[in-house]
Formats: structure tokens, sequence, C-alpha cells
């Protein structure tokens, strides 16, 4: 069974997906890059993911072409190969249909500097403009949107978009990127949230860059 150890760590993202709440059943989707065996691990299309086993993922090479697995690959397979195939900082991607990000992607907006833990994904959340799920098109306008810059993007009347280094990292800004669409949502809600400037952003990025080597001993405060 080819990499088995990224299969098994899909199957364990995907569970955490649901019990964080960033997902529910099958929504969403993720993948990791194995740039030694050239190779990606894919979530399976439409099966849940406490219904998934490691020998359920799908792996494809960066054509997309099926190398092992009986199931058909997540259907935004396109999204996933975008970033693995331009970005070499990238070996992990997730995909989820978050309610406060995805709310805020209904209004085809993006998240300012609300909190400085928007640095997880940029000094903002951009929001690409919608596109059908699932098509090549949709690949091409979360790629225009996030580029080479940010970690997390918005798709326009979907969902969130996360990639980094590895699984590990691209949960934490799933996850702390949900929650300032939370305090976005809220502060709207009651007034006009204060914004935090350029700079800082920047700062916060800088410090953030280090935080897959401390997050292990140390959690960020
Ligand atoms: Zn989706």
């Amino acid at each position: 069974m080819l990499l088995k150890e990224s299969r098994e760590e899909i199957v364990k993202y995907g569970n955490k997906m649901l019990e964080s709440n960033l997902t529910t059943g099958s929504g969403g989707n993720l993948s990791i890059y194995n740039r030694e065996a050239n190779l990606v691990a894919i979530s399976p299309s439409g099966l849940p993911y406490y219904e998934t086993r490691p020998e359920d993922i799908v792996i494809v090479n960066l054509q997309g072409e099926i190398i092992e697995g009986k199931l058909q690959p997540s259907s935004e397979l396109n999204m996933h190969l975008i970033f693995y195939k331009n970005r070499p900082d990238v070996n992990a991607v997730m995909h989820t249909h978050s309610v406060f990000a995805t709310t805020i992607s209904c209004l085809n907006e993006e998240i300012p500097a609300v909190h400085y833990l928007v640095a997880f994904g940029g000094n903002k959340i951009p929001c690409a403009d919608y596109a059908t799920y699932g098509t090549q098109e949709l690949a091409e306008n979360a790629w225009q949107s996030m580029g080479s810059k940010y970690q997390v993007g918005l798709l326009a009347n979907h969902g969130l978009l996360a990639v980094a280094n590895d699984m590990s990292a691209a949960f934490n800004s799933a996850e702390e990127i949900e929650f300032a669409a939370e305090l976005y949502y809220r502060t709207r809600a009651i007034g006009e949230p204060v914004i935090l400037n350029e700079s800082e952003m920047d700062l916060m990025q800088e410090k953030f860059k280090t935080y897959g080597q401390v997050q292990k001993n140390q959690k960020v405060e």
C-alpha cells in the first residue's frame, strides 16, 4: 500500500475536522503531497470521514491520474493539485465548509485583520470568485486569489481553503481562521471591528513562521 503514513494522517485529520466542527458528514476534503514519491494522497469523494479507512484514500500523481485506489478522488482534486504544482512550500491542503468562514464567503467579502490570529492565513483572508464546485475554474480562482501570498483563503458561496507545509499546520490554520471568521461576524453584529494595521500583521506572520516548530512544546498565547 503506497503512502501508508499519509493515508493514516488523512483519516485522522478528517475525523479531527468533524470533531472540531470544521465540517459535517463528507463535506470538505484533504490531501498530503509526498514530494519524494511525487504522489498525492487525497480523501475519496463522498465517503463520510467516520467511515473512511486508510485503504479508501486515493493516491494520484500531479496530473490527477489514479495510481492506487478503488474509489474516486475528491471532486476538488484540481484545487489541491494547483497548489502542489505551484508552491514548493505546500505539502498539505485542507478544504472545509466551516460555518463562520462560509458565512463570510457568502457575502463575497474578505476577512480583514480583526484579530492577530488572522496572520495564520496572511495579513487578511482573501475571497476567491465563485465557480461551480469541482471545476478547474474554481481551482484557478482559488490560486488567483491566494497565490503564494496566503495560507488560507475563502471560496465565495462555498467555504475555506488552507494550505501548509504539513497537515497539522493546515488543520491549525483552518481552525484559527474559522475562529477569526466567527469574531468578525460577531463584532460586525454589534459594532465596527477595529482592524490591526499592516506592520503589526507583518510582525505576526514573522512570529508564526516558527509556530510549527514550537507547537509541540508550547501554545501560542
Ligand atoms: Zn467544498
